[in-house]
């Protein structure tokens, strides 16, 4: 059983960043578990996928993560599809499909097999709260809404027709989404440390996580 560290909060709060940078410092693995809805969510729109439709075909799907350097690589029915899943269009169905029950039972068994075979800092919306309550150490970490969207539009400019009040409104659409679903809603946990990381650089945050996580080894 390795040492299990839930990061849990909404989207651009740079949850991946910190958890990324620790997980090396501490030499963790890092799983980003919202790149498995969001293969999901690709899987959907590659086939032209409804909600019932998609239930139906869950089990044609083979979803498995690699850990090259570090690195996290989604290999989905046998191509590697880090890349394809972080356009807007499946940021947005990922927080569609997530609603749905079937997916997010279909995942937890891989999330629960990775964190009892490795020492892991664990990302999501549910980490804390469902796929690893008994974690030896929660976070809930969030920022303003300005700001994270601010930090998802410096990642993603590049891309064809991205405007940042496109990625601020994204951003709240999907804020709501996720906290009002009815199962496993994004919620800080009861014994998860909140950690507002508004004005705070990556490395200010780090540095705080990585003492964190000292201290309970
Ligand atoms: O974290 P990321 O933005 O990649 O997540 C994409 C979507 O996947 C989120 O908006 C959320 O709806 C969903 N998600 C989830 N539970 C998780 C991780 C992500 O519902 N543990």
């Amino acid at each position: 059983m390795g040492i299990n560290i839930a990061i849990d909060g909404p989207a651009g709060a740079g949850k991946s960043s910190i958890a990324k940078a620790a997980a090396l410092e501490k030499g963790y693995i890092y799983v980003d578990t919202g790149a498995l809805y969001r293969s999901i969510a690709l899987f959907a729109l590659e086939n032209n996928l409804n909600n019932d439709s998609l239930v139906n075909s869950l089990d044609k799907i083979n979803l498995n993560l690699e850990f090259i350097d570090g690195s996290q690589h989604v290999v989905m029915n046998g191509e590697d599809i880090t890349d394809k899943i972080r356009t807007p269009e499946v940021s947005m169905n990922a927080s569609k499909v997530s609603a749905i029950p079937e997916v997010r039972e279909f995942l937890f068994g891989l999330q629960k097999k990775i964190a009892a075979e490795n020492n892991i800092i664990m990302d999501g919306r549910d980490i804390g709260t469902v796929v690893l309550p008994d974690a030896d150490l929660k976070i809930f970490l969030t920022a303003s809404a300005e700001e994270r969207a601010q930090r998802r539009y410096r990642e993603i400019k590049d891309m064809p027709g991205v405007t940042f009040e496109q990625v601020l409104e994204d951003i709240k659409k999907r804020d709501y989404n996720d906290m009002h679903r009815d199962i496993a809603p994004l919620k800080q946990a009861e014994d998860a440390v909140l950690l507002d990381t508004t004005g705070m650089t990556v490395d200010e945050v780090k540095t705080r996580l990585v003492k964190m996580i000292t201290e309970i080894e």
